[in-house]
């Protein structure tokens, strides 16, 4: 075998395994049965540890689509405790204004993003709640209903495309939310879904 392929060959197994070990490590804390802020600093080291090495995501994973922001399911547990995502944003891609109704953690993978969290002041009145949170890689931020549940998030590049890994605590592209696309506070249910995964 040519020592390139081999090379090739190696990394590839190496990637996977990197990938098998955060997802059985989850999977070990999630037996666990923790409570929520268990699973947030816990897992969220789980996922810092994953996040700051960019060598294990396959390429399927990481392509953008022109039109928008694409969530590809990496993993989804088979007893629906949790799904693991890989959001790939295309230049000056961003999400509406959104909740997920279940915890979350985002960890960054490659480029940045910025994420504006919400909150309602009133049965109406949606504000901004503090600054906008950019997030480098290697870093990690959680959302959950406990903590602030409501954000939108941008790349914060117009040049380039940037990755985040997300772990959520269901199958979430099957969640019922409410997507809340104005200022105003005015909701519309949807369901994220998925993206398809490129072969
Ligand atoms: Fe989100």
């Amino acid at each position: 075998m040519p020592v390139d392929t081999m090379q090739a060959d190696h990394s590839q197994r190496a990637a996977a395994s990197v990938w098998r070990g955060f997802v059985q490590a989850f999977e070990r804390l999630l037996d666990e049965r923790p409570a929520e802020p268990a699973i947030l600093d816990r897992g969220g080291r789980l996922l810092a540890e994953l996040v700051k090495c960019d060598d294990w995501l396959p390429p399927a994973f990481a392509r953008p689509d022109p039109q928008r922001y694409r969530q590809v399911p990496l993993h989804r547990d088979a007893a629906g405790r949790f799904s693991v995502v890989s959001f790939v944003w295309g230049p000056g891609q961003a999400t509406p204004i959104h909740d997920h109704t279940v915890w979350g953690l985002i960890g960054m993978l490659r480029g940045a993003e910025y994420s504006q969290g919400y909150r309602y002041t009133g049965p109406s009145q949606l504000v901004p709640a503090g600054l906008p949170l950019r997030l480098e890689p290697g870093q990690v931020e959680a959302v959950s209903p406990a903590i602030g549940d409501i954000h939108r998030v941008h790349n914060a590049f117009d040049d380039r495309v940037s990755i985040s890994i997300h772990v959520y605590g269901a199958d979430i592209g099957t969640v019922q939310r409410r997507s809340v696309y104005q200022a105003d506070g005015s909701r519309q249910p949807f369901v994220s879904g998925y993206s398809q995964i490129d072969s």
